[in-house]
């Protein structure tokens, strides 16, 4: 490969890293585990934000901010969700350093924290205890917040953007006056996840609930979206939780219902992170770089000049001033790459490698011809183009190329998910073409982790859809209810 990235047959996950890297989304930063987003990757995290935001606005919510810090007596307090984030956990201890008079700066010991402050691994604990204090009868109900913020979870095995230490999300947390209306947010939210990650990353999702070996440390039941990347592993894409009462009830958060009776109030979380740029990068992009949907493109349309005289350079800059002039009025992104340092060729291999879905190249010849070369990114073809209507051409273009870069990856998705009926078959498909592995399992925590133990397989999902299906489990042979999608998962 002339731009340095190993193929995906090759070694798929040195291809995610390089190209994460060689296209200039991030790199991994000075401190373990965690990476400096570069500004073409940001750019991309920006627009799934400012979707995203608009999204949970529209669905009633607002924006708030919690501390980063939670004292460590308010992690404890809801015993299961201190037992999940145990093992990856920032503590803050102490708070000054002071110079030991041989010039090393060292952590000063008189500095000690009464109360070790846990850096957040997820904000339920803080957010609940305020909640206790804008709580008191049913008018306050519901309360429908969300943060956007960084986190941080002491992750063993790290990988940009798909897994840190430290990275970028947005949480809601909820609370509800009932159960009903607690599922239903839950609910909600999950699909405004799957709609946000299937229109606008092109990705399909499967939309389902967690097992309890996979439910978030608190909740009663994780609801996710779960999509699949080009190597046939899964990916948790967001999640959703209905938590019942039971932060209310570790905080002491009550409110008097309209029949004047004293109730714990029920909450909800949801969230999404950087991880989904993981997720837009696996799912679509190729040997020679990213592929990426228009609708998260920073830049959509990218336009190469080619000329050899000064004359010939001002006929074409006319001719894209109009354009530019056009596309920007119909909202799309365009980026006149006019500089005088690089070659075209050099510039079309930069812009193939960022995944900018049109390229539209324009020469004197075209000039005099009335004409322009247009190229996809996600078909890799070419055409000539007349300049009559060309930013509508454009435009109908750039629909077409989000909808064709879905239905890929919805083909690839859908040939890859099979259905066994035993373990022989379970192990074979999952050896040989991976995906998601449709099949009956007993409903038994032992069970899921016996096969996650011989296999690396873990349930995604139960789907949400699963239809009543009399069947027995492919491990135990007791007898099942519905099918669920086992993968190995990243
Ligand atoms: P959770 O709070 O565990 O339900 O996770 C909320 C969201 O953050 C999910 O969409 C996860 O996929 C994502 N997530 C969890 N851990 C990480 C991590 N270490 N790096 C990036 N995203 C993460």
């Amino acid at each position: 490969m002339g731009k340095g990235i190993t193929s995906r047959e090759e070694d798929y996950s040195q291809w995610y890293n390089d190209l994460v890297i060689k296209a200039d989304l991030a790199e991994y930063a000075a401190v373990r585990g965690c990476m400096v987003i570069k500004p073409y990757g940001y750019a991309i995290w920006e627009r799934m934000q400012a979707v995203l935001d608009k999204k949970f606005k529209d669905t009633g919510h607002s924006n708030a901010y919690f501390p980063l810090f939670i004292p460590k007596s308010f992690f404890s307090k809801e015993a299961s969700h201190v037992e999940g984030f145990a093992t990856e956990c920032a503590v803050v201890t102490h708070y000054r350093l002071k110079n030991d008079g041989n010039g090393n700066i060292i952590v000063d010991e008189d500095a000690k924290l009464e109360e070790e402050l846990i850096v957040r691994p997820t904000s339920e604990t803080i957010i609940w205890n305020t909640y206790r204090g804008w709580i008191e009868s049913y008018r306050d109900l519901p309360i429908l917040v969300n943060q956007w913020a960084n986190v941080v979870r002491w992750e063993m095995r790290t990988r940009l953007f798909l897994r840190t230490t430290e990275f970028l999300w947005q949480e809601g947390h909820t609370a509800h006056a009932t159960q009903e209306e607690a599922i239903e947010e839950t609910e909600k939210m999950l699909h405004v996840y799957g709609d946000f990650v299937e229109k606008y990353l092109g990705v399909p999702v499967i939309r389902g609930r967690k097992t309890e070996n996979e439910r978030f440390a608190g909740a009663i039941d994780t609801y996710c979206i779960e999509a699949l990347m080009q190597d046939g592993k899964a990916l948790q894409a967001g999640t959703s939780h209905f938590l019942g009462q039971n932060f209310a009830k570790a905080f002491d958060v009550k409110f008097t219902s309209k029949e004047g009776k004293l109730e714990h109030v029920w909450a909800t979380s949801w969230g999404v992170s950087t991880r989904l740029m993981g997720a837009l990068v696996m799912a679509h992009s190729d040997d020679q770089g990213l592929v990426l949907p228009p609708m998260l493109a920073p830049i959509q349309v990218v336009v190469v000049p080619i000329f050899k005289t000064a004359e010939e350079k001002q006929a074409i800059d006319t001719f894209i001033d109009a354009l530019s002039g056009e596309l920007k009025s119909k909202n799309i992104s365009v980026k006149y790459d006019d500089r005088d340092t690089q070659r075209p060729g050099f510039k079309f291999a930069e812009w193939e490698l960022k995944g900018v879905p049109l390229r539209l190249a324009i020469g004197a010849r075209d000039m005099q011809n009335g004409t322009a070369e247009l190229a996809r990114r996600d078909t890799q073809t070419k055409e000539t183009v007349e300049q009559a209507g060309l930013a509508d051409r454009i435009e109908g273009l750039l629909i077409e190329i989000q909808e064709n870069i879905f239905k890929k990856a919805l083909d690839y998705r859908d040939s890859h998910i099979t259905e066994v009926n035993s373990y022989d078959e379970f192990k074979e498909v999952l050896e040989t073409k991976a995906g998601f592995i449709s099949c009956h399992w007993d409903g038994t925590v032992e069970t899921e982790k016996l096969v996650k133990e011989e296999t690396k397989a873990t349930i995604r999902c139960v789907p949400l859809d699963a239809k009543e299906e009399a069947g027995i489990c492919i491990f135990t042979g007791k007898p099942s209810t519905k099918r669920v999608l086992f993968a190995k998962a990243y």
